[in-house]
Parts: C-alpha cells; sequence; structure tokens
C-alpha cells in the first residue's frame, strides 16, 4: 500500500521482510535494491527494531527519501501525522500531482509505467473551466487551442527516467494575438522540468560535464547547455556594481601563451569578469561598463606589476596611483624568478668544474623556507651550508618576505630600503635587476599598508579555475572556459525561478 505525506513516500509492508508489490514506486536495482540487501542482511538492527517493538504488530514501514530508504516500525506511525488513524491510500496519479507540485488547475491524467524500459510517464491534463492569462500582458484570455502534446524530462522515480507530457493551451490575446501559455513546471524553455534542472545544476556543481552526464542521463551536450543557459540567466541577474576591492589577475589559457583577464571581487571572492587577452584594452573593457561616479567607488585594486594593467586602471578609477596595489605573491616572485636565474648561471659554471651540487635542486630553491618537503629538507639544509651563490639569493629572496608583516608603512618603508641595499651589494646581476624593478614600484608596494589587500582571493579562485580547466581537458574552445569560470566562480544566482503556485 502507498502512503503520501508530505516530503515522503511510505511503502506498507508487513513482517519478516515481504516486500509488497509495488509496480509503481519500488524497483529493486541499483543503491536502492543493495540498501535493501543490506538492511535485510543486518540482523541486529533489524531485531533491535523488532524486539523493541514486539508489543506491536509486526509491521514496518519503509520511509523512501531521495536515494534512502530507512525501516520505521509501525507502532511509530503516529510521528507520521496519519489524519484520524486512517491511512489514506493514493492512487498513482494524486502521488505523481503531489510529487510534481503541479500548479492548478494542471492535474495529472494518467501515469504509464514501463518497467522495461524502465521508465514512467506522466500525463497532465487540466481543468476545462480554467482561465488562463497571456503569457505577455497576464490579461485573461479565451483559450484558442492546444499546441501539440509536448514532454519534458523531471526527476527519476527510483532510478526510472520519468517524463512529463501535456498539451499546453494557446490563448488568444486582444493585444497579443495567439499566445502559448507557459507550463508552471518548466521555466526556461527546455525539454526538462525546473526541478530536474536543479538537479542538474547542483550535479555540474559535484563533478565536470562528463560526470553529469553519466550520473544524470543526459547527454554532453544538454548538460553543457543547462550549463550555459544557467550561466546567462546568473549574469542577466546580476546585480550591477563595483566592487569596492578587486583584484586583477591573468589566467593562461589552453598552451601558447593565451591569457584570458580575470576580475575579481576581493570581498566576495567571485570573478565579475572574464575577458579575452592581458592587454589594456582587456582590462579597460571591464571598466567601460560603470560611469565615472560608479568608477570613484573603487577603493584598492591588487595586481601583477603589469603595465598593461597599471595604465587601463589609471585611465578609468580616478586616483588609480594611491589605489593600486602590487600583490605580495607577484612581487615575492620577482625575485625567486632571480634566485633561479643565478641557479641556473652557477650550476653550469660548477658543472664545467665537474661539481654537480646543484643537479636537481631547482624546485628546492623555489619553495618557501615553511614549504620545503619533510623528506628534502635534510637536503636543503646541508646545500644551504656550502655557501653557494644560489643560496644566498635564497636568503635576501626570503627575507623580502617580511616586508609584509610590518603594520606601519614608514617601517615597512625603512625595512624595504635595508634590504634593497644589501640586494644591491650582493654581487648577484639577477638578484640586483629585481631588487631595481621593485625600488621602481616601491610606492604602489607600500599601498598593501593602506588598504591590506592582495590577489589572495583570486589566487584561490585561480585554483579553482585550475581545476575547472582540468575537468574539462583544457577547454579548446574560449567561450567554454570562460562559461565554466562563470559558473564555478561567479557567485550567480544560477537556478530556474522557483514555480508558480496558483
Ligand atoms: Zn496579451
Amino acid at each position: 500500500m502507498l502512503w503520501l505525506a508530505s516530503d515522503s513516500i511510505f511503502v506498507w509492508s508487513k513482517a519478516p521482510w515481504k516486500l509488497p508489490s509495488l509496480p509503481l514506486i519500488w524497483i529493486p536495482q541499483n543503491g536502492i535494491h543493495n540498501r535493501l540487501e543490506f538492511l535485510r542482511n543486518s540482523t541486529a538492527s533489524w531485531k533491535s527494531l523488532r524486539d523493541s517493538h514486539s508489543s506491536h504488530r509486526a509491521y514496518y514501514w519503509f520511509l523512501f527519501f531521495a536515494d534512502d530508504v530507512f525501516l520505521i516500525p509501525a507502532g511509530s506511525r503516529s510521528i507520521l501525522g496519519s489524519v484520524n488513524g486512517k491511512e489514506p491510500e493514493v492512487k498513482d496519479t494524486e502521488l505523481y500531482a503531489a510529487l510534481l507540485r503541479l500548479p492548478k488547475p494542471w492535474r495529472v491524467r494518467e501515469v504509464k509505467l514501463d518497467l522495461a524500459s524502465e521508465r514512467v510517464d506522466v500525463w497532465l491534463e487540466h481543468d476545462p473551466h480554467a482561465k488562463w492569462n497571456c503569457p505577455e500582458c497576464a490579461k485573461t484570455a479565451p483559450v484558442y487551442d492546444h499546441a501539440e502534446e509536448a514532454h519534458w524530462r523531471h526527476l527519476d522515480t527510483c532510478d526510472c527516467l520519468t517524463y512529463v507530457h501535456a498539451r499546453l493551451p494557446r490563448v488568444n490575446c486582444p493585444t497579443h494575438g495567439v499566445r502559448q501559455v507557459k507550463p508552471g513546471w518548466a521555466s526556461s524553455g527546455l525539454a526538462i522540468t525546473d526541478l530536474f534542472e536543479c538537479r542538474v545544476i547542483d550535479t555540474l556543481k559535484e563533478c565536470d560535464v562528463t560526470g553529469t552526464k553519466r550520473l544524470t542521463r543526459t547527454s554532453w551536450d544538454e548538460a553543457w547547455h543547462i550549463m550555459e543557459k544557467a550561466v546567462d540567466r546568473g549574469l542577466a541577474r546580476k546585480e550591477r556594481r563595483v566592487p569596492a576591492q578587486l583584484s586583477i589577475d591573468e589566467k593562461a589559457f589552453a598552451k601558447r601563451h593565451r591569457y584570458e583577464t580575470l576580475v575579481c571581487d576581493c570581498a566576495r571572492g567571485t570573478v565579475e569578469y572574464v575577458t579575452d587577452n592581458r592587454q589594456q584594452g582587456s582590462l579597460e573593457q571591464y571598466y567601460r561598463q560603470f560611469t565615472p561616479e560608479e568608477l570613484t567607488g573603487i577603493e584598492a585594486v591588487a595586481m601583477d606589476m603589469w603595465d598593461p594593467y597599471i595604465a587601463a586602471t589609471k585611465a578609468y578609477v580616478p586616483g588609480a596611483e594611491s589605489k593600486i596595489v602590487f600583490d605580495k605573491f607577484h612581487v615575492v616572485r620577482i625575485v625567486t624568478d632571480a634566485v633561479d636565474k643565478v641557479r641556473r648561471n652557477e650550476h653550469k659554471m660548477l658543472t664545467s668544474e665537474g661539481d654537480d651540487r646543484l643537479k636537481g635542486t631547482k624546485h628546492l630553491w623555489l619553495y618557501n623556507e615553511e614549504n620545503v618537503p619533510e623528506w628534502r629538507k635534510e637536503e636543503f639544509d646541508a646545500i644551504r651550508g656550502t655557501h653557494l651563490k644560489t643560496g644566498r639569493a635564497w636568503a635576501i629572496k626570503e627575507a623580502l618576505r617580511g616586508l609584509w608583516g610590518f603594520s606601519y608603512p614608514k617601517r615597512a618603508e625603512a625595512f624595504f630600503r635595508r634590504w634593497y641595499f644589501w640586494a644591491t651589494h650582493s654581487r648577484l646581476n639577477p638578484v640586483i635587476a629585481a631588487a631595481k624593478t621593485l625600488s621602481c614600484h616601491l610606492p604602489n608596494i607600500l599601498t598593501y599598508f593602506k588598504h591590506r589587500i592582495s590577489n589572495a582571493t583570486a589566487e584561490g579562485l585561480n585554483s579553482k579555475i585550475q581545476m575547472v580547466k582540468e575537468m574539462a581537458c583544457g577547454f579548446r574552445n574560449r567561450e567554454h572556459y570562460k562559461t565554466a569560470i562563470y559558473f564555478h566562480c561567479g557567485g550567480l544566482d544560477l537556478y530556474p525561478r522557483a514555480q508558480a503556485t496558483a
């Protein structure tokens, strides 16, 4: 027997284990079957259920909820909210009307189960006296005729593909002419219900398109199209606003040095804008969306020391000189690159003298001190103790990282001056060059102490984007790449609007 509560379906059965024949709801297969097998074999839990309710009739509820099956002793059925002790039996049509959360005046006419092809088809019909509104102006209009039968994929019923069928009425609006009424269960115009679309979106958030395709039994194109639709919807709904703290970053796309420019909102940790290349014009595209008044709302912009970004920001953001913050990570990387150059030169020189001490140590010198892996620490300490030029360069780089620990900009500046003296007197040409570059850009390195922002947020996003890229095998298609970034990192409202209930 079937019994329906607000959000659950209960199936009435007799113990010990006698599975009801339930052509409609219970299909023993896959996960559900395994769960039942598990319950059947787990004598301990079975017993405890039975024993603790031995005074009751030996009846149990099977509770099917999402993909789980629970056993509930019949003795506790008062918690299920049965009215007057009667258990109303539910017809399959009523069951589906409730499951589909059908808006009035729709109801279920027929439900058909085809077990062989694991498919449930549900036909809807509407109250013949129902009043319909024109989808354009929302005014009541007389029915003109009915469109051909259409179908929408819905959430599976116990692993059976489930389709909803209906003939939508067409109204004759005095103003807009003949228009088809919108189905209350499918708002996006796709041949899927809103509930199924939400499920696919949720699945896409958790895994790549190929995984989604497999889990939701859609095609790659269908799953991808749902992602695109969701992003379009999210972008259209996106509130127009300029974040107070921005972070600009470039992300290599595919191979061959193609880049995307990413504009991120530091506070929200979202990608606000993705645009091709990393030229001045790329970033200007973002700024150009806003009025000069809106752009004054930008308080700080974290970025790499990349001239096109600096120029674009200076051209559009009022007071940019004191708002640009060169990101800590990128600043240190300039010196780290210098360390690597020192190592390469020194390794070449040592090798020519038959000394291969630096062989295989490239990555060791790129680590920050605290990140050297445990198993290489001994090796690293030993090589640092041999007074190599590379070791000196590395020490200079490590010292620079102390800059961001200061509280006051004046102290930080004094620290930088001391560091600069050390670096420029190191007789290590790459290090000297790096120090000079930093010195030229010092004012906007020190703006950090006013705004305290970095690309850290964007870098966190970058790792998410990296994951997005790996998910889709490199996205040879640039637009696909952007869509996936907005989907996963855009902080957008992606879901179809909840169905209107009459
Ligand atoms: Zn109208």
